[in-house]
């Protein structure tokens, strides 16, 4: 995926609202018309009074301006307003689709709960900013050059005095618009933090109250949110300092011009009936001049959410720069006897965290080969590479001859069937949770991926069988069920090899003796790479990697490496068979 940069996304999702927006404007703009006729009819009515002329005709018209006005102007709140909610629509879907497909090592380092405030709440922000408030400050930015227009062909003097008084009050709202659009972005920040940690906690609440860490997580949450509360505090001071500043800097502003402009008509410089219009101009002017300056105000606060929105769309994507669209992988003579998997000489860092230093094993293509090390030494890792979820930063992971690295990751991902340590069930029936990815999975297959992976028998106890509802992470299976359904749902795509992560740590001694039958049934059909902590499922590989701080320290059959390794037999003896669950998951 090319990835256009920054601001240009969203301001090509907003070029997209053009028409709507054009539409919107243009209406306003025939409204800022009939709004600046009012005053000239008004002092011509007046006028007429004072001469005694019928006044029905005017006043008819005024009546009419004033419905034309109320019709446009809500008409172009609409127009705005709808272009301003399809561009909150696509940049949603737009955003959803690049968190998506973001590469992992670059999300690692993003706070899920910040993407999600930045995908929900800032994208609404960013909307009024980007419509609403520019809207605002277009239209009534033409009433007021308008009035200014009129003001200035009444009495060009007077005007010119006026002006100069308005660049005084316009000077301090600019300075107020900026520091409210900075604490606005301060405040982003401290909420999107708050979501971040909420999220963790959520994510994790059986473990925190399992630990009886209520109190401290509250606290933890309570300091973020003070934290909220004080920048929000900060922009709302801003705020309400705004307006009134502002109006006491036009009031001033007002009461200046017109103790002027009434010593000129005492004096006899300028004509009462034009002194009249000017100073109708002058009240028409001041409101939309502070809703230009307040819409400046909410258009910088949304350029906060905007900038934030943004960055979000500029994570960087798993497909970028993939050498599968300039020089894909050549295809590989079928047969022969390829390893499914190869890590050649594999160097890996969580960012600056050296975990991998140089693996290099095979993986034939049948059969099972175990992965056994020390907790931290670097298993689950490869794993992620061969599933590339992340990038080797030396030496190349190969599926089936090829280099992953040339291939699309949606072509590594068919190949690869992976049955996560912490896998997770979704909502739904067992049947959708078995075909989760594999959405042209016939029942057939579905029912062949049950029995491959040993939950016949769980299914049939069900009362509903494969239609049984399952709530969200999978409750109302054990832990073991919920391991099986993974491995049915990796082996409903028929991949060429499986990745299993600990599948045994949590099965009891028949669930796993189960679990092993069907690990020797799949691995008939296609590789099968298991990291065990069981020595009854290990003993039975067919090849057993032993991996130590990142390095493989040796390859080979239970009963030669008993002999030959003493780590082995050290796990082997130890944690393997007494205490399956001794080792830390890590
Ligand atoms: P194993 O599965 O063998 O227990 P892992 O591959 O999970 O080991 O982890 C190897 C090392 O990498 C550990 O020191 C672990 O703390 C670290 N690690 C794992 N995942 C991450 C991550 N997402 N970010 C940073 N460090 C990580
Ligand atoms: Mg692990």
């Amino acid at each position: 995926m090319t990835a256009p940069r920054g601001e240009g996304i969203i301001a090509g999702l907003a070029r997209g609202q053009r028409r709507l927006l054009g539409a919107g404007i243009a209406v306003g703009a025939a409204g800022v018309v009939t709004t600046l006729a009012q005053p000239a009819l008004l002092a011509g009515l007046i006028q007429a009074a004072g001469q005694g002329r019928p006044l029905t005709g005017p006043i008819v018209l005024l009546v009419a301006l004033f419905l034309a006005d109320a019709v446009l102007s809500s008409s172009q709140g609409v127009l705005i307003g709808r272009a301003g909610e399809n561009i909150v629509r696509d940049t949603r879907v737009l955003l959803s689709g690049r968190v998506l497909r973001a590469d992992l090592a670059h999300l690692d380092r993003q706070r899920m709960g910040d993407v999600h405030t930045r995908l929900v709440g800032d994208t609404s922000l960013m909307k009024v900013s980007l419509t609403q408030s520019l809207a605002q400050i277009i239209l009534n930015g033409m009433v007021v050059l308008g009035c200014v227009a009129m003001m200035a062909w009444t009495d060009p003097g007077l005007m010119l005095f006026t002006l100069a008084c308005l660049g005084v009050a316009a000077f301090g709202g600019v300075g107020l618009a900026r520091a409210l659009r900075r604490a606005a972005l301060a405040n982003r920040e401290d909420t999107g933090a708050f979501g971040a940690d909420l999220q963790r906690v959520l994510t994790a609440l059986p473990t925190v109250k399992g630990a009886g860490a209520e109190d401290a997580e509250q606290e933890r949450l309570a300091g973020l949110a003070d934290r909220a509360r004080a920048s929000g505090n900060r922009v709302t001071v801003l705020n309400a300092l705004f307006t009134p500043v502002l109006n006491v800097g036009l009031q001033a502003s007002l009461a200046a011009v017109l103790g002027i402009g009434m010593v000129r008509v005492a004096t006899g410089t300028v004509d009462p009936a034009a002194f009249t219009a000017f100073t109708m101009y002058l009240f028409y002017l001041v409101s939309p001049l502070v809703v230009v300056f307040i819409s400046i105000g909410t258009h910088l606060q949304g350029r906060a959410a905007l900038e934030r929105v943004d960055e979000l769309s500029r994570l960087p994507q798993e497909d970028a720069g993939v050498g599968a669209v300039a020089a894909p992988a050549p295809p590989v003579p079928a047969g022969g006897d390829r390893p499914a998997v190869e890590l050649r000489d594999v160097v890996f860092a969580y960012g600056d965290r050296p975990v991998l230093d140089g693996v290099s094993f095979t993986v034939p293509a049948r059969g099972l080969t175990a992965l056994v090390g020390p907790s931290g030494a670097g298993k689950t890792t490869v794993f992620q590479l061969i599933e590339r979820f992340y990038r080797p930063s030396g030496g190349s992971v190969l599926l089936d001859g090829r280099d992953i690295a040339r291939l699309p990751t949606s072509d590594v991902r068919g190949r690869v069937g992976y049955v996560q340590q912490d896998s997770v069930a979704m909502t739904g029936t067992l049947r959708e949770n078995i075909a989760y990815g594999a959405p042209d999975a016939t029942d057939n297959d579905v029912r062949e991926a049950v029995e491959l992976a040993g939950l016949a028998e769980v299914v049939a106890s069900l009362p509903d069988g494969l239609d049984t509802l399952i709530g969200d992470q999978g409750n109302g299976l054990s832990g073991g069920q919920r391991q099986r359904l993974c491995v049915a749902r990796a082996l409903v795509r028929r991949p060429e090899v499986v990745l299993l992560d600990e599948a045994t740590a949590h099965l009891d001694a028949e669930a796993e003796g189960a679990l092993r039958d069907s690990l020797r049934r799949i691995a008939r059909r296609c590789a099968v790479v298991a990291i065990a902590h069981r020595i009854s499922t290990v003993a039975e590989a067919d090849r057993i990697v032993v991996l130590e701080g990142g390095r493989v320290r040796a390859v080979g059959r239970h009963t030669d490496l008993l002999r030959e390794d003493g780590l082995y037999r050290r796990l082997a003896t130890a944690a393997l068979v007494h205490d399956p669950s001794g080792e830390a998951p890590g």
